[in-house]
C-alpha cells in the first residue's frame, strides 16, 4: 500500500513539517518538526499514527525547534546527516540564538552518511547529501513511493538561501544537478518551504538549476 504524505506549516518562517505514513498500519515518520510541537502531536494523535522516526533535512532552527518535545512525547530516534552534526549542536550555526529565544542544541540518535540506505515504513530510503544551503543538508529519497524530501535544497522553481554560514550557491546548484535531477522524473518533491513539485518540473523550470 502506498504511503500517504501530509504536512503542517509551522513556525516563524512557514516551514513544512511532513508526515509520511502507511494508512493501514498507521506507522509513520515525521520530517523536520520545526516548531509548534502541540499542533504536530495533536495531528498525530488524531490520525492515530505510530511514529517510528524523525528525519531532519538540516540543522536550521526552523526545522528542529520541536524536536526536543517530540522526542520527549514519543521517544523516537532522530536521524540526521553526519556532516550536519556541528550545525545541529551549535546555536549560532543553527541560527536559533539569533531569534532572541534561548538557543537550541540537537543531538541525533543516528548520523547518516551520503549514499546510505536505511529502511523505514517497509521501504528503502536513500540518504543523499546535498551541500549548498548548509554543509550537511540531506535529502531523503523513497524510490518505491517516488517521494523526495528536499529540505531547503530544492524548492518549487527556486532553491534555498546560500547566505547563511556554510552556504554556497556553487555547491547547491551542483547538488541539485548531479544528485537530484538524476532521480526518476516523476518523483514528487516535498520541500522545506512552499509548494510540492516534481523532479521533471524542476528540470524544466527551475531558474537556478537549469543550464
Ligand atoms: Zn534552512
Amino acid at each position: 500500500m502506498a504511503l500517504v504524505c501530509d504536512f503542517r506549516v509551522v513556525g516563524l518562517v512557514q516551514t513544512n513539517c511532513y508526515f509520511l505514513y502507511n494508512e493501514e498500519t498507521k506507522e509513520g515518520i515525521i520530517v523536520d518538526p520545526g516548531d509548534n510541537a502541540d499542533l504536530l502531536l495533536s495531528y498525530m494523535e488524531k490520525k492515530e499514527l505510530q511514529i517510528k522516526a524523525v528525519l531532519l533535512t538540516h540543522g536550521h532552527f526552523d526545522h528542529i525547534m520541536a524536536v526536543p518535545e517530540i522526542k520527549k512525547a514519543l521517544n523516537v530516534p532522530v536521524y540526521a546527516s553526519r556532516v550536519e552534526k556541528e550545525v545541529l549542536e551549535d546555536p549560532m550555526a543553527n541560527l536559533s540564538l539569533q531569534l532572541g529565544r534561548s538557543g537550541i542544541r540537537i543531538e541525533a540518535d543516528r548520523y547518516l552518511e551520503d549514499g546510505e540506505t536505511i529502511s523505514l515504513l517497509g521501504e528503502e530510503v536513500r540518504c543523499i547529501l546535498t551541500p549548498g544551503h548548509t554543509v550537511g543538508g540531506m535529502c531523503y529519497y523513497f524510490p518505491k513511493s517516488g517521494i523526495l524530501f528536499s529540505g531547503d535544497t530544492l524548492f518549487q522553481e527556486s532553491v534555498g538561501r546560500t547566505d547563511f554560514p556554510g552556504g554556497s550557491m556553487k555547491d547547491l546548484v551542483r547538488s541539485i544537478r548531479e544528485k537530484l535531477f538524476v532521480l526518476a522524473p516523476a518523483t514528487k518533491v516535498y520541500p522545506g518551504h512552499g509548494l510540492t513539485t516534481s523532479i521533471e518540473t524542476e528540470k524544466m523550470f527551475n531558474p537556478f538549476a537549469v543550464e
